[in-house]
């Protein structure tokens, strides 16, 4: 779940980590009484789930109540989309926070790396731009250490960071406090990611966290009381929330390939397999092992809904599941939608032979059979108009 950045600084604040302090409103009137009772600049930002929103006008500065409330009706009910331009969603809420005097802005991350089954921990003197960005043009600029969970964080990878990332004197001190409290809320919150872009340095050597985007595991929210009610604030995408309803496993992805499959092994290879033939997922779906009509076309309905979808592709293995089920399911489900791209179906395994013969004697002028995992893919793929 990516927490919006004043449910996060929420949290944070519960670890002692410092943060501007704010307020948030849902309408212009809210913005322009939390300015006042404020006081003195403010700043007003949009709270919604995607980065780079300073870049779209979803931060404003206001000096004055009058000038918050302008901000606040400017970012509300505007539409911010991800780095690359996709997605969209509207905006409801502001945060308008106490404005400071930044003298600088740096970059700080906590993460977990499963490859080495440990944290990682980033710091940059370069903040306030795409971390990407620095990685690219001054990778030398990013400081980054890796922390063992059963050891925890120690005053050294504090150190390590601030002087691998040359942070400057004056700040050196309010960074080294900083780290380890972040760490701990990190950790303690079961997040996957805390992320603070920028932390800045303001008067007096303070360090202060003014964005932070944190992302918690959703396979930890039995263990935390607070998770449930974070998370209804947020909207579940249209196409989540059909698929959850009829019980299917959804996940979206960026690519422009659906892809429909059994069980999670095989729905996880398909993935490699549109990538080994130059093709990207658009998103997946398992229908476990159901075969019937209705599954099929509740799955097809939620894959094609995705509007980057250009090319479905269906790879079923049959165990226990029969194809034959599964090709009568494809026939029926395509009887009742209005399909919109081709979907390649693959069918092997139990009653292979049968289901192809079905799909075959049942032509559909979206339909296009395919014999092996890789044919198909790549007949997805270049159906999707991509590839070679
Ligand atoms: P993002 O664009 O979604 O990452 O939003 P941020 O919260 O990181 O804000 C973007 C930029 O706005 C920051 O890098 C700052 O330069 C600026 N900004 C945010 N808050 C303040 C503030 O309180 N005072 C000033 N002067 N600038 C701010
Ligand atoms: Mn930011």
């Amino acid at each position: 779940m990516d927490l919006f950045e004043y449910q996060g600084k929420g949290l944070l604040r519960k670890f002692d980590v410092p943060v501007p302090e704010g307020r948030v409103a849902s309408t212009s009137e809210e913005a322009a009484e939390a300015a006042r009772s404020l006081g003195g600049k403010v700043v007003v930002k949009a709270q919604v789930s995607v980065g780079g929103r300073g870049k779209q006008g979803g931060v404003k500065l206001a000096s004055s109540p009058e000038e918050a409330g302008q901000a606040a009706s400017q970012i509300l009910g505007k539409t911010f989309t991800d780095q690359e331009g996709r997605g969209g969603t509207v905006c409801k809420r502001v945060l308008v926070e106490r404005a400071g005097d930044i003298k600088s802005e740096y970059y700080c991350a906590f993460l977990l790396d499963r490859s080495i089954r440990q944290f990682t921990a980033i710091l940059s003197a370069e903040g306030g731009v795409e971390i990407e960005k620095v990685a690219e043009t001054d990778p030398d600029a990013i400081a980054r250490v890796h922390i063992d969970p059963l050891l925890g964080m120690s005053d050294f990878h504090a150190r390590e960071l601030v002087f691998g990332a040359g942070i400057e004197p004056e700040a050196r001190k309010g960074t080294i406090e900083i780290l380890p409290k972040l760490f701990r809320a990190f950790v303690e919150l079961d997040a996957s990611q805390v992320e603070i872009n920028p932390l800045v340095l303001m008067g007096e050597d303070r360090v202060v966290a003014l964005d932070a985007k944190v992302i918690l595991d959703d396979s930890a929210e039995y263990r935390h009381s607070f998770f449930g009610e974070l998370k209804a604030v947020h909207e579940v995408p249209e196409q989540e929330r059909i698929a959850k309803e009829k019980g299917l496993n959804f996940i979206k992805l960026d690519g422009y390939v659906g892809i429909i499959g059994n069980g999670a092994g095989l729905v996880m290879s398909t993935l490699d397999v549109v990538k080994a033939a130059g093709g990207e997922a658009a998103n997946f779906l398992d229908v476990g092992g159901g075969a019937g009509a209705e599954l099929l076309s509740s799955a097809l309905e939620v894959i094609t809904s995705d509007d980057n979808v250009r090319s479905v592709l269906i790879n079923i293995f049959g165990g226990i599941t029969r194809c034959d089920l599964v090709a009568e399911g494809i026939i029926d489900a395509l009887g009742r939608l209005e399909v919109r791209v081709p979907i390649v179906v693959r069918l092997d395994g139990t009653n292979a032979e049968q289901g192809r013969k079905m799909l075959a004697d049942a032509p559909h002028p979206m339909l296009v059979a395919a014999d092996t995992m890789l044919g198909a893919a790549q007949k997805a793929v270049e159906l999707a108009g991509e590839g070679s």
